[in-house]
C-alpha cells in the first residue's frame, strides 16, 4: 500500500515514527486517534471503529516486528491489514450466466445501479438485460428504459402491468437470451411491510443467484435496520454503494456489510451509466481516510 493513500494527517503521525525502532503506547494511541477521527467522520459505526482500534493497539504493541522492520512500517502494516479486514473483499461476481436482484429503499440508486451494472457486464463481454419490476415509483420504467438505451443493453418492463411478480416472470422469459439478468425492484420511502412482502414474492419468482442491497453513500445509522430486514427476508450477498461522487464517504454501508456478513460489490460514482467501479479495498480505504 502506498502511503499516499492514507490521508495526510495520519501520514504525518506515522512519519513521526520514522527512525524509531521501538513503538510506545503513546505513539500507537496517537495513530489510532487519527484513524478513529477519519472513520467516524466517514460515518463508520462507532462499535466497528472501537473494535478496529483495539485490534490495532493490541497488535502494534504485542506483535514482534519482523527483523529489520522500523516501528513505522510495523504499525503501518498492521493498520493496513486491519483496515482491509474492516472493509472486506470485493463480492465474488464470476463472469458467467447469472441472475442478480437489487434491493433497497426508494431513492437509494437501484434503477441507476441496475443500468450501470448492465453496462459494466457488457464491457466484460457478457450480454446483460435489465428487468424493471418497480411499479411503485412513477417514472421508474421510463428511467430504466432510457438508461438501458444509453448503456446499449437489453431491457424489459411493462408500464401497463401493476403486478411486479408477473413482470419479473415475463421479463425473465423475454430476456432469456441474456447472460446476466438484472432484476430491479421497487423501494419505499421507509422499511414497510408491503415492501418486504413484495420483494419476498419477487425473490421467490426470480430465485436470483445474487441479491445485492443498494445503499446511498450518505446512509448513517439507518444502514443497520435496512441491512437486517433485507437480510432476514431475501438474504443479501453484496452491497452496492451509490453516490460516492458526493461528499459522503460510504462508511455507513460498512455496517450493512457487517450486519449481513456480506461484502461490497460495486461503487456508484455519478449519474451516468459509466459511473460505476468494481469495489476494491485499497481505493475504498483511501476514500474513507482521505
Ligand atoms: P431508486 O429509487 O433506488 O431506483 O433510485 P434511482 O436509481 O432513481 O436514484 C435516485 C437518484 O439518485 C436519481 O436522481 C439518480 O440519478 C441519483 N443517483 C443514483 N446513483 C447515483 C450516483 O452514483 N451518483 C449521483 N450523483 N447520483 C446518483
Amino acid at each position: 500500500m502506498v502511503l499516499d493513500d492514507l490521508g495526510s494527517s495520519l501520514r504525518g503521525t506515522l512519519d513521526k515514527l520514522r527512525g524509531q525502532s521501538r513503538i510506545s503506547e503513546e505513539d500507537v494511541d496517537e495513530v489510532v486517534k487519527e484513524i478513529q477521527r477519519s472513520l467516524l467522520q466517514a460515518d463508520v459505526d462507532v462499535s466497528l471503529v472501537m473494535d478496529l482500534s483495539d485490534s490495532i493497539k493490541e497488535r502494534a504493541l504485542e506483535e514482534e516486528p519482523p527483523g529489520g522492520t522500523t516501528a513505522r512500517d510495523h504499525v503501518l502494516r498492521i493498520v493496513y491489514e486491519e483496515l482491509v479486514g474492516l472493509v472486506g473483499d470485493s463480492t465474488n461476481l464470476p463472469l458467467e450466466e447469472q441472475t442478480i436482484m437489487l434491493a433497497g429503499l426508494q431513492g437509494s440508486g437501484k434503477t441507476t445501479s441496475a443500468a450501470k451494472m448492465a453496462w459494466w457486464f457488457s464491457k466484460k463481454g457478457l450480454r446483460p438485460a435489465v428487468i424493471q419490476t418497480d411499479t411503485f415509483r412513477p417514472g421508474a420504467y421510463d428511467q430504466a428504459k432510457q438508461m438501458t438505451e444509453r448503456a446499449e443493453v437489453d431491457f424489459y418492463g411493462d408500464p401497463d402491468e401493476d403486478d411486479p411478480v408477473k413482470i419479473a416472470r415475463d421479463g425473465l422469459e423475454a430476456t432469456s437470451d441474456a447472460d446476466v439478468q438484472i432484476v430491479d425492484t421497487a423501494g419505499r420511502h421507509a422499511l414497510e411491510d408491503d415492501l418486504i412482502d413484495e420483494i419476498e414474492d419477487i425473490e421467490a419468482e426470480v430465485q436470483p443467484d445474487r441479491s445485492l442491497l443498494v445503499l446511498d453513500a450518505a446512509i448513517g445509522q439507518g444502514a443497520k435496520d435496512q441491512a437486517r430486514q433485507f437480510e432476514d427476508s431475501v438474504g443479501i450477498d453484496g452491497v452496492v454503494i451509490s453516490k460516492l461522487d458526493g461528499t459522503a464517504k460510504g462508511g455507513g454501508a460498512l455496517t450493512a456489510v457487517n450486519e449481513t456478513g456480506s461484502t461490497i460489490a460495486f461503487l456508484g460514482t455519478g449519474e451516468t451509466v459509466q459511473d460505476i467501479e468494481r469495489f476494491e479495498p485499497d481505493g475504498f480505504i483511501s476514500r474513507l481516510l482521505g
